[in-house]
């Protein structure tokens, strides 16, 4: 089988694990400061702050702009689950914004239409809103921002798919188009550190909520704390956290990993070019890219246009899977899962998301892919479609 995301683990990233299992920190030891800054550099963000996962970076990054139980946060349907699920771990309301057909990110004429909309109304602004870069290409952030100006909600740029992505002349989650950013390395995604996820900022104060709230809600800076002089074993708990914290093996080997950051995200854009051109005059439609920035390519979502090919798209996909081609499908809208219906959420209420869910099938895409196995799918896709 052909996956359809794989990680790339060199000699270089399991000497840099090895290392660490055999000093005196196997977590919360220096590799994790060093891979928060050797990152934050490489995007131009002010800091990042480690932890277990993408989906506790969301949860925190939520609270740290105050996200409860009387917030309202927006996000894109076309999403993993979690976009949605980090404001309901909050206690916070959910919304959706349709995507723009082109992208299949979350569209800004449609987020414009619709705090219009609720303005007129006089109903619930949202506090926050978290795009997601689907498949590694940026939103339309600057627009997106200058909604947030006019409408005063506050942006977390889910960019899990996205690390290694440019927008405009800079890297994507250097935030200066929103309040925080948060990249995943989950071994389906660009960089891996096996489970593992970051925030980036730029605003101070975030940082140290941030910090607080990965970690039992503690501090023991002295400077910080309330109460001074108890004692060097001192510390307090300030606000409810949690246990997000990254370990030091992870972090040692995302920080080696990020030394081929560049390669894997070139590999990743030539092999998209290539099934661009290999792909040119079936009946489906490739990915289109946005000349405001270039995606990282976590994704390779072709569209099948099932009129044209006269095949369905489950039956293009159990071909291709019975080929020995390990396709997926990203993403089934979010509001049409049982949990947000239950919400209130119905079908067709995102029509654009939906009509793209229906045609989607996400191709083989990774560092290691060879230029023989892209044939392989290729060919395969071909005869699906014949
Ligand atoms: C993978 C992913 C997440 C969650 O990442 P984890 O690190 O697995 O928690 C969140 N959002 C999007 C868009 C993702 O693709």
């Amino acid at each position: 089988m052909i996956p359809y995301g794989r990680q790339s683990i060199s000699e270089d990233d399991v000497a840099a694990v090895v290392a660490v299992l055999r000093s005196d920190w196997i977590t919360q030891g220096p590799s994790i400061d060093s891979f928060e800054a050797a990152l934050a550099a490489y995007c131009g963000a002010g800091y990042g702050v480690a932890v277990a996962n993408a989906t506790a970076a969301l949860h925190i990054a939520c609270l740290a702009l105050g996200v409860g139980p009387d917030s309202l946060v927006w996000t894109s349907p076309n999403t993993f689950l979690a976009s949605a699920n980090c404001a309901r771990y909050c206690g916070a309301a959910v919304d959706f914004v349709d995507i723009d057909p082109a992208t299949y990110n979350l569209s800004v004429a449609a987020l414009a239409r619709k705090l219009a909309a609720a303005r007129a109304a006089g109903a619930a602004l949202p506090d926050v809103l978290i795009p997601v870069h689907f498949g590694g290409q940026s939103c339309d952030m600057q627009g997106i921002a200058a909604l947030a100006r006019e409408y005063g909600f506050r942006i977390i740029e889910d960019a899990s798919h996205a690390v290694g992505a440019d927008y405009l002349d800079g890297k994507v989650g250097n935030c200066r188009y929103s309040d925080l950013s948060v990249f995943s390395f989950h071994p389906v995604k660009i960089l891996t550190t096996g489970e593992g996820g970051m925030v980036m900022g730029r605003d101070p104060a975030l940082r140290a909520a941030l910090q607080r709230l990965r970690s039992h809600g503690m501090v023991r800076d002295p400077a910080l704390t309330e109460r001074q002089d108890q004692g060097p074993w001192y510390y307090e708990q300030q606000t409810l956290g949690y246990n997000y914290r990254i370990t030091d093996i992870q972090a040692a080997l995302g920080l080696a990993q990020l030394q081929r950051l560049d390669l894997f995200v070139a590999r990743r854009r030539q092999l998209a070019a290539r099934y661009d051109a290999l792909l040119a005059g079936l009946p489906l439609r490739t990915p289109q890219q946005d000349q405001a920035g270039r995606s990282a390519f976590h994704l390779y979502p072709v569209w099948i246009d099932a009129a044209a090919a006269g095949k369905s798209r489950r039956a293009v996909f159990e071909a291709l899977r019975a080929r020995q081609i390990g396709v997926n499908v990203h993403y089934i809208p979010v509001h049409t899962q049982p949990y947000y219906r239950d919400l209130g959420f119905t079908a067709g209420q995102f029509p654009a998301a939906e009509h793209y869910y229906a045609g989607a099938i996400s191709l083989p895409l990774y560092y290691g892919l060879s230029e023989a196995e892209q044939d392989q799918v290729v060919a395969a896709v071909r005869e699906a479609l014949a």
